[in-house]
């Protein structure tokens, strides 16, 4: 089923237009088909019922069960050097179920603050596609760039995923508790030993993956995946 984001709901219909009532023409959507609308945390599923030159009108059918996440998981990710990285992390994070991504500049991470900002527009839309994906009703939150510094503990369980941690495997943990957990993730070429020590200061717990050393997307979306599908009620 393909889902759309409306401009407006008027009673029982919903309003389709520019880039989302363009979206549906290439999808070559007719009179009378079903689609899947998002809109204010919900999915509905709806008829297209009228198409005109700027916008196309969906009839309301039924309001589909949309699932919460069991786990508020915030990540906070150093900006890989590689931005593209960045945005398959963002999109990933989006299926999964992910609460917000906070981009982190770290001493080995892309540095410019202000080229990050301009690219907030874009992770945007990379959310809204991959919620229509996964026809997630929330979205997910990108929050603005912020240094270690700024960093703070959440309530609930903090894990610095850390591939040198002689410590705790993930599965160590005993999460099936928890309903807010917050993960940092390192860029390529890792945190130094300084800023490791100053991540385990502000209180988050280093846990490593096994077997090996993952590459930094991989060790977002492995490490977000686990907590989603472990942790909860
Ligand atoms: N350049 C480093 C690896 C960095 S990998 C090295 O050579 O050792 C990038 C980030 O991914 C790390 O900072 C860490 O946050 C995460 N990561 C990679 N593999 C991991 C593992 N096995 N366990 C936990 N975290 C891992």
């Amino acid at each position: 089923m393909h889902i759309f984001f409306p401009a407006k709901r008027i009673g029982n219909f919903f309003i389709i237009q520019d880039e989302e009532l363009k979206h549906l023409r290439v999808k070559r959507i007719e009179k009378g088909e079903r689609v899947g609308v998002i809109w204010e945390g919900s999915i509905y599923l709806c008829e297209l019922e009228e198409e005109k030159k700027k916008e196309a009108r969906l009839r309301l059918l039924e309001r589909l069960e949309s699932k919460e996440p069991p786990v508020r998981i915030t990540l906070f990710q150093a900006v890989p050097v590689e931005l593209r990285t960045f945005e398959v992390i963002v999109q990933k994070s989006t299926e999964i179920g992910v609460s917000s991504v906070v981009p982190l500049i770290t001493e080995r991470s892309f540095q410019k603050k202000e080229v990050l900002l301009k690219k907030r527009e874009r992770w945007k839309k990379i959310v809204r596609e991959a919620m229509k994906q996964a026809r997630r009703p929330f979205p997910m939150e990108i929050k603005e760039p912020i240094t270690l510094d700024q960093m703070e503990a959440k309530a609930g369980l903090n894990i610095l995923l850390d591939n040198f941690s002689e410590g705790k495997r993930i599965r160590d943990l005993d999460i099936s508790s928890l309903n807010t957990v917050s993960v940092v993730v390192g860029p390529e070429g890792g945190f130094s030993k300084k800023e490791v020590e100053k991540i385990k200061k502000i209180g988050f717990i280093p846990v490593r993956l096994e077997p090996y050393v993952l590459r930094s997307e991989t060790a977002a979306i492995l490490g977000a995946g686990i907590i989603m599908n472990l942790v909860g009620p």
